[in-house]
C-alpha cells in the first residue's frame, strides 16, 4: 500500500519566499492551458482583439508539436513587443473601470506569458506605419528585424515540453486536433465577418470564409453547423428593457426545432457579449424553454447571443474566461427563456394540438428517449401489479416477428439480410396460452402514438411502448454479448455502407475507439476527411437507423472520461444503443405488432421497468375503473 502522505515535521519548516516569475507563469499556465486547444483559443482571441479579418491556424501533431496563428490585425510596434510575453502586461485595460466595461476577449495579460513558460514561442509582427516586421524569441528574448505584411504570427512549439506530466494527459493527435477545431468553431460562429482557416500537417481541414450582409450570421452558422441545421432552425430575436422598464437585454441567434435535438449537449453555443461561455443560467433557461416540446435527455441545439450591459456581468471569474457571473441571474434567465419560447411558439402550438394522423411514408418524429418523467404519466394513480414476473415466462416458443418495429419504409432494401430477432431469453410460454390468459393481455389500441392499451382478465393494461421496447432491446443486446465483458456483439454488415457528414470529434472518436466500436457490433470507418460510413451494426439493431445509432454511440464514447475502462461503461453503452434502436413514439403499430411487443415483454427479464428505472406498464383493474365511475357505491 502506498504510504499516506503526512505533513512534514515542524523542524522541516521552510521559509516563505516569493516564487520566481517563470514558476508563477507555469502555475498560471496550469489554469489557462489544459491542452493545445486552449492555446489556439487564446491566440485566436488575441487576433480578433487586434481587429483581424482573416485568421489562419496551422497545426502539427494535433497542436502538440506546433501551433501557428496568423492574423492581419493591428500588429505590435517593436518597442512594445517584449511586453507581450510579460505577465500582467496588456493593452486592453488600464484601470478597474476599464475592466467593468471590457469589450475585448482578453484583458488579463496572462495568456502569452503562461504559454511562453510551457512551450517554445515566438512572435512575428508588423504594426501599421512600420516599414518592416520584427520577430521576438520568447526563450532568449532576442528581437530581430524580419519580413511580414501587417499583422501578427505567433508560433508555439513543443507544448508542455518542460512539464511531461501534463503531456501525458493529452489524447491522440486526432482528438487534440478535434478540440482545436472546436475552439476555432466557437469563435467562427460569433464572428461571421472574419474568415477562418485551419490547417493540419499541411492540409486544409476546415475553412469558413468571411460573410457579409444581413444574412452573414445565418450563412456562417450554416457553414459551421451544417446547412441542415441552419435551414430548419428558428430565428431568435428579443429585446427587453431599453424603454426604461429595466436593463437592456438582447437575445438573438438561431435555435433548433425539437426535431434537431441531439443525444448530447454538443451543439449548444452560448455567447455573452460575443464571448463563448459555458453558463448554467443560460443552459437552464434554454432547457426550460424546451420543456414542453423535448422529452427527457434529448438536448436542444442552439447558437445564442446575449447582449448585456458589460457592467451587469462579471467576466473575470475564471482564468480562461469561459464562465461569467451575472449581476441578476434571474433577469437573464427570463430573457433567454422567453426569447426561446417565443421562437419555439409554432412548434409548441403543434405539440399541444391533437397529433396529426401518422403517415407511414414520413420519417418518425424525434426520439423521446423514454424519459417521460413521472409527472407526465397521466393524472390517474395506480400501482403496477405484481401479478407476474415477466422473467418467469421464459422458454423457447417462438413469438411473432418483432423486427417490423424497427424498420422504416425504404430502408430494408439496403440491408444484407433480415435478422431474426433473438429475444433475450427466448419467448415465453405465454404466447402459446389462449389470448384470454396472456398476462399483459390482448392489444386493443394505441393511444396518442405513445401507449398501447390492452385487455387482460383483471382489466386494462397500459404500456409505454418506447420504454418497453427499449428494455427488450437492451436485454437482447446484453444476452447476445454474453457474460464475458470482453465478448463482442454479433454484427451484421450493411449491404450498402451508410455515409454521413461527421464532425472532427466524431472522426477522431471513430478512429481512436475502433476496438470499442467493434465490441459493440459497430464498424464505422472514414470515407473522407469529413465523412464517416457505417459498415456494420449490431445484428439486433440491423433494422434501425444505422447513422443515428453510430452517431449516438460515437457521442457516448467521446463523452466517456479518459480514465473509464470501457468494460465498466459497457452496460451504459448498450442501454444507450437500445434507446436508439427502440421503436419511436408516434410509430403507428398494427395490433399484431402490439401483441408481439406484449408477448416479448412477457418473455423478457425485468421488462416491467425501463432502463431508466421507470415502469414500462401499469395495470388498471376493473375495480379501479368502477371506482373511477363511482359504480357499485
Ligand atoms: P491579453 O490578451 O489578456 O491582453 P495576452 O497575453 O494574450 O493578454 O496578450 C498580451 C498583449 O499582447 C495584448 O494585450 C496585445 O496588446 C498584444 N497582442 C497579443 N497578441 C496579439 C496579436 N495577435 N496582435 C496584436 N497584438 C497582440
Ligand atoms: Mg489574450
Amino acid at each position: 500500500m502506498p504510504a499516506v502522505p503526512t505533513a512534514p515535521p515542524a523542524r522541516d519548516r521552510r521559509p516563505i519566499r516569493a516564487l520566481p516569475d517563470e514558476l508563477i507563469s507555469q502555475i498560471a499556465a496550469g489554469e489557462v492551458v489544459e491542452r493545445p486547444a486552449s492555446v489556439v483559443r487564446e491566440l485566436v482571441d488575441n487576433a480578433l482583439d487586434a481587429g483581424a479579418t482573416q485568421v489562419t491556424v496551422r497545426l502539427q501533431a494535433g497542436g502538440v508539436r506546433r501551433i501557428v496563428v496568423e492574423d492581419d490585425g493591428q500588429g505590435m510596434p517593436p518597442e512594445e513587443l517584449p511586453l507581450a510575453f510579460m505577465r500582467h502586461a496588456t493593452s486592453k485595460i488600464h484601470s478597474l473601470s476599464d475592466l467593468e466595461s471590457v469589450q475585448t476577449m482578453g484583458f488579463r495579460g496572462e495568456a502569452l506569458a503562461a504559454i511562453n513558460s510551457i512551450a517554445d514561442c515566438s512572435i512575428l509582427t508588423r504594426a501599421e506605419g512600420h516599414n518592416h516586421a520584427h520577430i521576438l524569441d520568447g526563450r532568449t528574448g532576442e528581437l530581430q528585424p524580419a519580413a511580414r505584411t501587417r499583422g501578427t504570427t505567433v508560433e508555439v512549439k513543443e507544448l508542455f515540453f518542460s512539464t511531461p506530466a501534463r503531456r501525458k494527459f493529452l489524447k491522440s493527435d486526432a482528438t487534440e486536433l478535434a478540440h482545436c477545431i472546436e475552439a476555432v468553431r466557437r469563435h467562427a460562429l460569433a464572428r461571421p465577418e472574419v474568415g477562418f482557416a485551419v490547417w493540419h500537417e499541411g492540409r486544409l481541414v476546415e475553412q469558413w470564409r468571411r460573410c457579409d450582409g444581413p444574412q452573414a450570421l445565418t450563412q456562417r452558422i450554416a457553414d459551421v453547423l451544417g446547412a441542415e441545421f441552419a435551414s430548419q432552425a428558428l430565428p431568435v430575436r428579443r429585446l427587453t428593457g431599453g424603454d426604461g422598464t429595466g436593463p437592456t437585454l438582447e437575445v438573438t441567434g438561431l435555435t433548433g426545432t425539437p426535431t434537431a435535438s441531439r443525444a448530447r449537449a454538443d451543439h449548444q453555443y452560448a455567447y455573452v457579449n460575443g464571448r463563448f461561455v459555458r453558463d448554467k443560467v443560460l443552459a437552464h433557461a434554454a432547457r426550460s424553454a424546451y420543456e414542453d416540446v423535448l422529452h427527457g435527455q434529448r438536448q436542444p441545439a442552439y447558437v445564442l447571443f446575449l447582449g448585456i450591459d458589460p457592467s451587469r456581468v462579471d467576466v473575470n471569474v475564471h482564468p480562461t474566461k469561459i464562465e461569467v457571473r451575472f449581476r441578476d441571474a434571474r433577469e437573464v434567465h427570463q430573457a433567454v427563456r422567453h426569447a426561446l419560447e417565443q421562437a419555439l411558439a409554432p412548434s409548441r402550438a403543434g405539440a399541444a394540438s391533437p397529433a396529426p394522423p401518422v403517415d407511414p411514408e414520413l420519417p418518425s418524429p424525434p426520439p423521446p428517449c423514454t424519459d417521460r418523467g413521472p409527472d407526465r404519466q397521466a393524472g390517474l394513480h395506480f400501482e403496477p401489479r405484481e401479478t407476474f414476473a415477466p422473467g418467469a415466462f421464459r422458454s423457447g416458443i417462438p413469438v411473432s416477428d418483432l423486427s417490423a418495429l424497427w424498420s422504416r419504409p425504404g430502408q430494408d432494401t439496403a440491408r444484407a439480410a433480415d435478422p431474426t430477432p433473438a429475444a433475450a431469453g427466448g419467448p415465453g410460454p405465454a404466447a402459446s396460452l389462449p389470448p384470454g390468459d396472456w398476462p399483459l393481455g390482448r392489444a386493443l389500441a394505441q393511444l396518442q402514438g405513445v401507449y398501447i392499451l390492452a385487455e387482460n382478465t383483471q382489466g386494462l393494461v397500459l404500456v409505454d411502448m418506447h420504454a418497453a421496447h427499449e428494455r427488450i432491446v437492451y436485454e437482447q443486446l446484453k444476452a447476445q454479448r454474453g457474460s464475458s465483458s470482453q465478448a463482442s456483439l454479433p454484427r451484421q454488415a450493411l449491404l450498402l455502407p451508410a455515409p454521413f457528414a461527421a464532425t472532427p470529434t466524431e472522426l477522431a472518436t471513430a478512429q481512436e475507439q475502433a476496438e470499442a466500436l467493434a465490441a459493440l457490433g459497430l464498424e464505422v470507418t472514414p470515407l473522407s476527411v469529413r465523412t464517416l460510413a457505417v459498415r456494420a451494426v449490431p445484428a439486433a439493431l440491423a433494422q434501425g437507423d444505422a447513422v443515428a445509432l453510430a452517431r449516438g454511440v460515437l457521442a457516448d464514447l467521446a463523452a466517456l472520461p479518459a480514465s473509464t475502462v470501457l468494460e465498466r461503461a459497457q452496460d451504459e453503452l448498450l442501454a444507450s444503443m437500445a434507446c436508439h434502436g427502440a421503436v419511436r413514439a408516434n410509430r403507428r403499430l398494427s395490433l399484431d405488432e402490439m401483441n408481439a411487443l406484449l408477448r416479448q415483454m412477457e418473455a423478457t427479464e425485468r421488462a416491467d421497468q425501463c432502463n431508466h428505472g421507470r415502469p414500462t406498464w401499469r395495470q388498471l383493474t376493473l375495480r379501479e375503473l368502477d371506482a373511477l365511475f363511482l359504480r357499485g357505491r
